[in-house]
């Protein structure tokens, strides 16, 4: 509930208003304003990041997502005004002005900003950079223990597009696949490539261990560079997990000892059914399970106290 002046109230305690940085400064979020002319809200033209904030207002691999953000900038010519420092502290203090210390959800988002009617970005002025952050909310904690059942969708990623490869605001597909998913009770839609191969979850990355090897699509498929995922790849192979990244077909994924999903929000999550098909056991394996606590590990390592 709301007082008068837009705060929020809970059991008559004034709790601070909540605040957004939009451009250059911090402002609360009720008086936060896009422009109708704004080429993201018109034609999806940006890009956008969603991070986690652990403790101590540390925002996981932020340095990683703001790098991915920089390189998808160039490849769509948006040209960011803010140096990543900026960003950083910007995020930093959006999160402490909202008093999220603790467990962050933080989304960036960038647009080519206001322009002319017509889907030339060449008519826009300057980006429009928006950080918004609410408390996280976990995913069930049940399916950590089950693990996820994915339908494979009936769209296919288009593997001669650049547009898969970004996290850019053209998010139908991905926002169409996941009601997929949902309209048959399933968790999560994975999208098999135009060549028929593996490519990627709707918000997430894929993972398969077939005899004790980690396969992942490679970058040269139509997937997303996951953060998660570079960090899980990462950490197998700090702890002697071979891995492979290639092209899959979906009988090699359906076939797998074990599976499972990766994003910055849910970290590392155990796959169990694809389709109507069982992966493995219909259990989190114990690959899995290691990458599992290896990645809070390592998150615990990089937070600190
Ligand atoms: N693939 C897609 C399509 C996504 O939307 C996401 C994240 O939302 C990912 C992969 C995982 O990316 P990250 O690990 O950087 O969060």
């Amino acid at each position: 509930m709301k007082n008068g002046k837009g705060n929020y109230l809970i059991a008559n305690l004034v709790i601070m208003t909540p605040k957004c940085y939009l451009n250059n400064k911090l402002i609360s979020l009720d008086d936060a304003k896009i422009s109708v002319f704004d080429h993201g809200f018109l034609y999806g033209n940006g890009l956008f990041e969603t991070m986690r904030a652990y403790r101590n207002y540390h925002v996981f691999r932020m340095r990683q997502h703001l790098d991915r953000l920089f390189h998808s900038a160039e490849i769509i010519g948006l040209q960011i005004k803010h140096s990543t420092e900026m960003i950083e502290d910007a995020i930093v203090e959006t999160l402490a002005a909202n008093n999220l210390a603790e467990a962050g959800y933080v989304r960036l988002t960038i647009s080519q900003g206001v322009g002319l009617a017509g889907p030339d970005p060449s008519t826009c002025e300057e980006p429009t950079l928006l950080i918004v952050v609410k408390p996280f909310v976990p995913y069930p904690e049940n399916l950590y223990h089950t693990g996820a059942h994915v339908i494979v969708s009936r769209m296919r990623r288009n593997a001669q597009s650049p547009v898969p490869r970004l996290k850019s605001l053209n998010f139908l597909e991905n926002i169409l696949a996941r009601a997929e998913a949902r309209d048959v009770g399933a968790q999560e839609s994975i999208f098999l490539d135009t060549n028929g191969y593996v490519a990627e979850g709707s918000m997430s990355n894929l993972f398969f261990v077939r005899s004790g090897v980690l396969h992942t699509p490679s970058l040269e498929c139509p997937i997303l560079p996951g953060i998660t995922r570079a960090v899980v790849l990462e950490i197998a192979a700090e702890n002697g997990i071979p891995t492979r990244e290639g092209q899959w077909i979906l009988e090699q994924l359906s076939a797998a000892d074990e599976a499972f999903l990766t994003n910055s929000l849910m970290e590392v999550m155990p796959l169990t059914q694809i389709d109507t098909v069982q992966i493995g056991k219909g259990a989190p394996g114990p690959i899995t399970l290691k990458l599992m606590s290896l990645y809070a590990r390592q998150m615990e390592m990089e937070v600190g106290d």
